[in-house]
């Protein structure tokens, strides 16, 4: 896939504001601008990074007054000439603007086409081109963090420098095979093995840190389970109260299902009220069971609200009493919280190590869970800024490159001869390459699935 050198167009803001912006961009930018722009200085003859008052004209007639802000190439966002017309943000203005741009001799841009010109011109990488539709998407401070730490480039610099290492190995066996008839090995077989685990172990983790960057980045969920009338609607109704949270319904599950978004310190938790779990008869009930059995299992931490008076009169609650075990499994990667709702009728009870007191009703103990929460998702590796994937496209190849490698190093480990062992390493080196681009051509098919994914105008 290879851009062409057509003027793209595309609306880049959603209809609605007071103003709209449409951007123009490619070789004829200008050109097509000025057929329908009238201002003191035609943009074709203006300085780069420089704005212009003038009028949008169709003919005789004014369609708009508008500021254009003129970018040359190859200063730009895509490395071309652009043109960002700022006008109205009336959705008919915006739609005569387009018409009149067509009519001038531009084409209306696909998906991502600007940030595919970014990429094919050397501006962004796929990685930070990827980043910014997540930038775009962002909806909380560790998603925004996830993807501008990603679109600032820290991430390629650390995949170049695996890529650079094994370039380096590969080369090194290379230069053997001028030499096979002096039988000299310039890649010592053990240091070669010992860095091919540390890149195999760097790999590993940028692997494992998806789990954290995905929960980050589309919301942690959480699962609320506890037996009727434990309190927790009450408990997630206070903790929206609070939060001011974003509720939403997520298509494609079950009609019922219905999920809270809540932003706690920059975190976004996906919270899930869930039936009780007990046995039953009854069929629809069991639907209700099957469901929440379902939710415990996707959930990256499980909330389990104990009603404290069924608890205290049952067991008399104190220390020396173990909290019951839970009547489900807690899926390997899961946090377990447990509640016990209603203090504020207990007062004086001590609770079980572990417990976290709470009155859903009036507040008490709500900071002392959310603390927990913050603590479960353990996104400190974020503020440290170390890397964490976010992207299940290069989790995904970043998978594959494990295995690669794996087969590498037991190739090097059964005394595989240099030039097969030199072709591994490239099989590895060119799938680290899929996530950054560089040094690989992709395929359209993996641009195409990236790149189609962006709005229009991006
Ligand atoms: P759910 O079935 O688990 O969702 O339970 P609800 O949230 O509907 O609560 C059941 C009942 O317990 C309601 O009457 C609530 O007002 C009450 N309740 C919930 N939380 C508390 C609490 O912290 N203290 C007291 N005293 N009552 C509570």
């Amino acid at each position: 896939m290879q851009p062409d050198h057509d003027t793209i167009f595309a609306p880049a803001t959603a209809t609605g504001g007071a103003i709209a912006v449409i951007r123009i961009s490619g070789d004829e930018a200008f050109t097509v601008c000025d057929r329908i722009f009238c201002g003191r200085t035609p943009l074709a003859e203006t300085e780069s990074h420089t704005v212009h008052y003038g009028l949008i004209v169709d003919g005789e007639r004014t369609v708009d007054d508008v500021l254009t802000t003129v970018f040359r190439a190859p200063h730009s966002y895509t490395g071309e000439n652009s043109v960002e017309i700022s006008c109205h943000g009336s959705a008919y203005i915006v739609s005569e603007i387009l018409r009149l741009l067509l009519a001038a001799g531009g084409r209306m841009a696909a998906p991502g086409e600007f940030t595919l010109r970014a990429y094919f011109a050397g501006k962004l990488d796929l990685s930070q081109a990827e980043a910014v539709a997540d930038l775009i998407a962002s909806s909380s401070r560790a998603a925004h963090a996830l993807a501008s730490n990603q679109m600032r480039g820290g991430y390629s610099a650390a995949l170049d420098t695996l890529r650079d290492r094994l370039l380096h190995l590969a080369s090194l066996l290379e230069l053997e095979l001028d030499f096979s008839e002096e039988d000299v090995e310039f890649a010592d077989r053990g240091e070669l093995q010992q860095t091919m685990e540390h890149i195999d172990l760097e790999i590993e983790r940028l692997r494992n840190s998806f789990a954290l960057g995905n929960a980050l980045k589309e919301g942690i969920p959480v699962t609320i389970v506890g037996a009727p009338n434990a309190g927790k609607s009450t408990l997630l109704n206070r903790l929206l109260d609070e939060e001011r949270a974003i509720v939403s319904e997520i298509a494609g599950t079950t009609r019922d299902v219905i999920e809270e978004t809540v932003n706690i310190e920059g975190i976004r938790f996906r919270f899930v009220d869930t039936a009780g779990i007990r046995s039953t008869d009854d069929r629809l009930e069991r639907l209700g069971i099957e469901r929440t059995l379902q939710r415990i299992a996707q959930a990256r931490i499980i909330i389990r609200v104990l009603d404290i008076e069924a608890f205290a009169a049952k067991t008399s609650l104190r220390s020396e009493h173990p909290v019951p075990a839970p009547d489900f499994e807690i899926p390997q990667s899961a946090t377990l919280l447990t509640v016990a709702n209603k203090i504020d009728l207990y007062p004086e009870l001590v609770l079980p190590q572990g417990v976290i007191g709470l009155s859903a009703q009036n507040g008490q103990g709500l900071d002392t869970l959310r603390r927990a929460l913050l603590q479960a998702v353990g996104s400190n590796a974020l503020e440290q800024g170390d890397i964490v994937v976010s992207n299940g496209r290069h989790f995904e190849v970043l998978t594959i490159a494990h295995e690669a490698l794996g087969q590498a190093l037991h190739g090097l480990c059964s005394g595989l001869p240099a030039d097969l062992l030199s072709e591994e390493i490239r099989q590895v080196i060119r799938h680290i390459g899929e996530i950054t681009g560089r040094g690989v051509i992709l395929s359209d098919e993996i641009l195409q699935n990236i790149f189609s994914k962006f709005c229009i105008g991006k």
